[in-house]
């Protein structure tokens, strides 16, 4: 839960850099269009975009989140806004020299004719290079193009412009740097309230919109609601962007309620107010530098800060099903090299046992995602569709790596299989009671797919407690032989007393 909380030295500071000569009331100020000098030339400012400005400067002085000097990564293209003329833009493929570059962090909504039309295709390509209208791209566009001018910056990516469409060859080379692409802007400009590429974000009344200082005694103060503007607003909802979030060092996000500044040291909104980042999962989120922050937190925030990662994935839409175990790969690759840890289809090394210990979420039943050409196991979440969630133990106690561990050239992990003794199941509602010969319940299972069979599982760990051995509760993957010679493959996952799983074993593939 995020608390509101009136920063009233940040608003002072903000106001203090404003022509204060003018005026006798700071609050005042920030209500009237002012005029500031903005690299060099004399510009007429709105309010709206002046506190935007601040925001960043703010950041660039105070903070350590803008991208270190130095830093030399630029995208392959970007598109040039800074021509004389406000209707020329420019496709480029020149590296900006110490120049900084916007990102926008966009929903594409539902593709059409028309939509298609405003992308860079092979066919508009050249023409692209030599310069394109500002007015014939749709709302949205425009806005982050304006948005950019108005940080006085002169670049901008957008995806669909900057990838050319409709070309795989440039698009798998394109996603593999989006990690950096976002990783690497100035800022990210967040479309929240946009649903496809013609609504647009800024407010059609921007010119006469003022900004009002919040917490001023006989004024009503109104509450950010952070999580719902920008948690529910259709932009979190895609898969896409869950990446371009957290990778990105600072992020305006401009909801349909009010805009607001994401970055390292907290959230402002558009009211002047400053929210308090509780000490959860959310300051990961925040991090200029992700996963800087994870690589100090201890091994129970981090397991418990990925498996929020996955669940909320796991949730968002996705155009194309067969993109979901790219449309994350960016963030994982970032975590698995910051941690020093091997990945393998969203499960991390150093976290196997936790992670392979994903369900489908109740009321979901998966399906197995076709992916042309590729081979996705069963033992990864990236297999299937839809929401997971993880069954979580503090105190799971894992096998040693001979039981269990990736093989080292297949895209399949060393178990040993065991067999379920003494034992049957009773469905009850979304899930599977283990029922003992004598009618007791000794443990529960969720089959990702449905109920296929009940004979062969593999114990992935074990919960710690004072129970004899034959009593403790083992965690396990339900699994079934692919044919002679070729394997196992999961079918479901669950936990059960330990007297009611084979002691004898064999050592297997699950593919
Ligand atoms: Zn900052």
């Amino acid at each position: 839960m995020w608390v509101t909380c009136f920063s009233p030295s940040y608003s002072f500071r903000l106001v203090s850099t404003l022509r204060t000569s003018e005026h006798r009331s700071p609050f005042d100020l920030a209500k009237r269009p002012i005029l500031e000098a903005i690299n060099g030339a004399s510009t007429e400012c709105l309010p709206y975009f002046q506190l935007l400005r601040e925001w960043v400067r703010e950041c660039d002085q105070s903070h350590e989140c803008k991208r270190p000097t130095g830093a030399n990564y630029w995208p392959t293209r970007v598109i040039f806004v800074g021509d004389p003329d406000p209707d020329k833009l420019v496709l480029v493929e020149k590296r900006g020299t110490g120049e900084d570059y916007v990102t926008l962090s966009h929903c594409w909504g539902v593709q059409t004719e028309e939509t298609r039309r405003f992308c860079t295709t092979q066919d508009n390509y050249q023409r692209r290079l030599q310069g394109f209208s500002y007015n014939d791209l749709p709302k949205t566009f425009q806005d982050a193009v304006r948005v950019t001018r108005e940080l006085g910056k002169q670049h901008l990516w957008i995806d669909s412009l900057c990838i050319i469409q409709q070309n795989q060859e440039d698009w798998k080379k394109e996603a593999g740097q989006m990690e950096n692409v976002f990783a690497s802007a100035y800022c990210t400009i967040a479309a929240t309230s946009a649903s496809g590429c013609r609504d647009g974000f800024l407010k059609p009344d921007l010119d006469s919109q003022h900004i009002e200082i919040q917490g001023i005694p006989g004024r009503p103060a109104y509450v950010s609601d952070f999580d719902k503007d920008v948690g529910e607003g259709p932009l979190s909802t895609r898969a896409w962007v869950l990446q371009e979030r957290v990778l990105s060092r600072r992020t305006i996000h401009f909801s349909a309620e009010q805009t607001y500044w994401e970055c390292g040291s907290g959230v402002r909104c558009e009211n002047f107010t400053k929210l308090e980042c509780p000490p959860g999962r959310h300051y990961f989120v925040l991090d200029a530098n992700f996963p800087t922050r994870l690589r100090t937190a201890g091994h129970d925030r981090t397991v418990d800060f990925i498996k929020y990662l996955f669940k909320k994935y796991s949730r968002c839409g996705i155009t194309f099903e067969s993109d979901r175990d790219v449309a994350i790969s960016g963030l994982v690759e970032r975590i698995g090299a910051s941690l020093e840890t091997g990945a393998r289809y969203g499960i991390f090394t150093c976290f196997l046992a936790d992670l392979l210990l994903w369900k489908r979420s109740d009321g979901e039943m998966a399906d197995r995602i076709e992916y042309s050409g590729r081979t996705v196991p069963s033992w990864s979440w990236m297999a299937y569709s839809r929401g997971i969630d993880f069954i979580s133990d503090p105190t799971l106690v894992v096998p040693p790596h001979t039981d269990l561990c990736f093989h080292n050239n297949k895209p399949a992990l060393i178990v040993k299989v065991r067999q379920f003794a003494n034992c049957r199941i009773e469905q009850e509602g979304e899930r599977y009671a283990i029922v003992a010969d004598t009618g007791k319940m000794v443990g529960t299972l969720w089959f990702d797919r449905g109920y296929i069979e009940f004979r062969h599982c593999v114990v992935i760990g074990m919960r710690k407690d004072n129970m004899d051995d034959a009593r403790k509760t083992y965690y396990i993957l339900v699994v079934r032989g692919k044919g002679p010679g070729q394997g196992y493959e999961r079918l479901g996952v669950g936990e059960v007393e330990a007297r009611y799983v084979s002691k004898k074993c064999n050592r297997e593939e699950l593919w």
